[in-house]
C-alpha cells in the first residue's frame, strides 16, 4: 500500500492534503476531484462573484504545501473504494492503491419533482452553475427563488441589488427559520422587504408553468408568482455513493465518530459538509455542519491526525470545534458562533444587545447554557460573545 488519497478537491480536501503534506508524512499526498478546475471558494458564487463578474482567478483556492508536496488530479471522479483492499477506482480507468483516505466529496444541490421547463431552471453550488446562472439571466426581469434558507436569501439580496424583481418561495413562515429561529428570522425578513424582495411563505411551489422556459411559478394555495428564471436553492445530498459497498453507515454524508474516522481501523477519515460526527463540546449527537470554516477546520484536522497516526501510530484528541458561520445579505453580516440551530423554544431564544430591527446580537440557550449566537452587525463584537459561547459550554455541558 501507498501514500495517502484525498478525494474531493475542494475546501475541505484542499486543507486535508495541505495538512498531511505538512505534518511529516512521507508516503505521499494525491487529492482527486470531479471538477475540471483548481480547488476554488464556494461563498462568493451567491454574493460577489455575482455581484462583481468576478472570474475563476479571483475565487481559486491555494495551497499551503510546498510546490510539488500534494499531487492533484482534476476532472477524474472516485467511482468506487474498497477500503479493506486499499483500492481506490477512478472514472479514467486507473486504481490508486492507499494506506489512508480522506472522504471530502461535500454536497450536491436537490432538485424539486415538479413540474418545469427543461430551460430557465437553475441551481447553484459550482462555478459552472454561476455562468449557467449568468448566461440565463439574461432578457429575464422576474427571478423566482425557491427555497428561504441561507443560500437562497443571499441570492435574493445580490440578484434584488442588480435590478431583478425577486420573489422567494418557501413552506416556512419566515426566512432562515432552522438556523436562526423565527424572530431574527422574521427582522431579516423585513430588512429585505424594505430592500424590495417580495416573498411568497407558507407556501409549496407545486410547477413552474410556461413553455421551453418559466413564465411562472405556481403554488398549492392558488397563488403564482413571475419568473422568467426558477432558482431552487432546496438544499443539499451528500456525495457517498463512491463508498457505498464497504458496509458505511451513508444515510446523510458519512457517519464519523469524535475523531472524524470512518470504517474501523483510524485510517480512513472524512471533512467538510459530508461529514456527520459529534461534536462532543455540544453532546453527542453526530450532524453535518455545511459551513466554510467547518471545512476548514475539519480539513486540517483530518489532515494532521492521519499524518500522526501513519507517522507514529499516535491517535489524536476527539475533534470539539467551534461551529462558525457569517452570510452576507445586502449591507448585512451575519456571524454565527456555535449551534443556535440545536434550541427550537423561542423562549430560550433571547436578544443579548441591540435591536432586533438594527445591529442585533442574539442568544441561543439550552437550560443556562448558551449554545450559539447571531449578531448581525457588531463587528467588534464577535470575539467577546465567541468565547461567552465557549465558557458557558465549558462550564455547563456534559455530553448526552
Ligand atoms: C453558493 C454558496 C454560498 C455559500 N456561502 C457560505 C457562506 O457565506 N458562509 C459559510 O460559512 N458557508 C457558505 N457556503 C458553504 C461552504 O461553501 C461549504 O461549507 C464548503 O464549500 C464545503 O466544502 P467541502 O470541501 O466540504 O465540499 P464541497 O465544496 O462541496 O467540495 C466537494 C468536492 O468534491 C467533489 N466530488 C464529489 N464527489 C466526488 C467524487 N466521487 N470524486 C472526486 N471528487 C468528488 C465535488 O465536485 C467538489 O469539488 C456556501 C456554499 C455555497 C454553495
Amino acid at each position: 500500500m501507498s501514500g495517502v488519497v484525498v478525494v474531493g478537491a475542494s475546501l475541505a480536501g484542499l486543507r486535508a492534503a495541505d495538512a498531511l503534506a505538512r505534518s511529516g508524512y512521507s508516503g505521499g499526498v494525491t487529492l482527486i476531484g470531479d471538477e475540471p478546475h483548481q480547488p476554488y471558494n464556494r461563498p462568493p458564487l451567491s454574493k460577489e462573484a455575482l455581484l462583481e463578474e468576478q472570474e475563476f482567478d479571483a475565487i481559486r483556492l491555494r495551497s499551503s504545501a510546498k510546490p510539488g508536496a500534494v499531487s492533484l488530479l482534476t476532472g477524474v471522479g472516485a467511482v468506487s473504494a474498497d477500503l479493506g483492499r486499499g483500492l481506490l477506482f477512478l472514472s479514467d480507468g486507473r486504481e490508486l492503491a492507499f494506506e489512508g483516505l480522506v472522504a471530502a466529496t461535500g454536497l450536491r444541490p436537490r432538485a424539486l419533482g415538479i413540474p418545469k421547463p427543461s430551460g430557465g431552471v437553475v441551481v447553484l453550488r459550482t462555478y459552472e452553475d454561476l455562468l449557467r446562472l449568468r448566461a440565463e439571466l439574461a432578457g429575464v426581469r422576474d427571478v423566482a427563488i425557491i427555497g428561504a434558507g441561507f443560500i437562497g436569501c443571499e441570492l435574493a439580496a445580490s440578484l434584488t441589488q442588480l435590478g431583478y424583481r425577486v420573489s422567494v418561495i418557501a413552506p416556512e413562515d419566515v426566512p432562515m427559520l432552522r438556523p436562526l429561529g423565527e424572530e431574527l428570522g422574521g427582522a431579516l425578513m423585513r430588512h429585505h422587504l424594505q430592500a424590495g424582495v417580495g416573498f411568497g411563505l407558507s407556501r409549496l411551489p407545486v410547477a413552474v408553468e410556461g413553455g421551453e422556459r418559466p413564465e411562472r411559478v405556481v403554488c398549492n394555495d392558488g397563488s403564482s408568482f413571475d419568473a422568467q428564471l426558477v432558482i431552487e436553492a432546496v438544499g443539499s445530498s451528500a456525495n457517498v455513493e463512491w463508498l457505498e459497498g464497504n458496509g458505511l453507515d451513508l444515510s446523510d454524508g458519512v457517519l464519523c465518530d469524535e475523531r472524524l474516522r470512518f470504517g474501523g481501523d483510524g485510517r480512513f477519515l472524512a471533512a467538510g459538509d459530508v461529514a456527520r460526527f459529534p461534536n462532543l463540546a455540544f453532546d453527542s449527537i453526530p450532524r453535518r455542519v455545511e459551513h466554510w470554516e467547518m471545512a476548514v477546520d475539519t480539513g486540517r484536522y483530518a489532515g494532521k491526525a492521519l499524518g500522526r497516526l501513519l507517522t507514529s501510530g499516535e491517535e489524536s484528541p476527539a475533534f470539539t470545534p467551534m461551529p462558525a458561520f457569517w452570510s452576507d445579505q445586502f449591507e448585512l453580516r451575519i456571524q454565527s458562533f456555535g449551534m443556535p440551530g440545536l434550541v427550537t423554544d423561542p423562549g430560550q431564544i433571547r436578544v443579548l444587545e441591540g435591536d432586533l430591527d438594527g445591529e442585533v446580537v442574539v442568544g441561543y440557550h439550552r437550560e443556562d447554557t448558551l449554545v450559539g449566537v447571531v449578531l448581525v452587525g457588531f463587528p467588534q463584537n464577535h470575539m467577546k460573545y465567541r468565547t461567552a459561547v465557549s465558557e458557558s459550554l465549558a462550564a455547563g455541558v456534559a455530553p448526552a
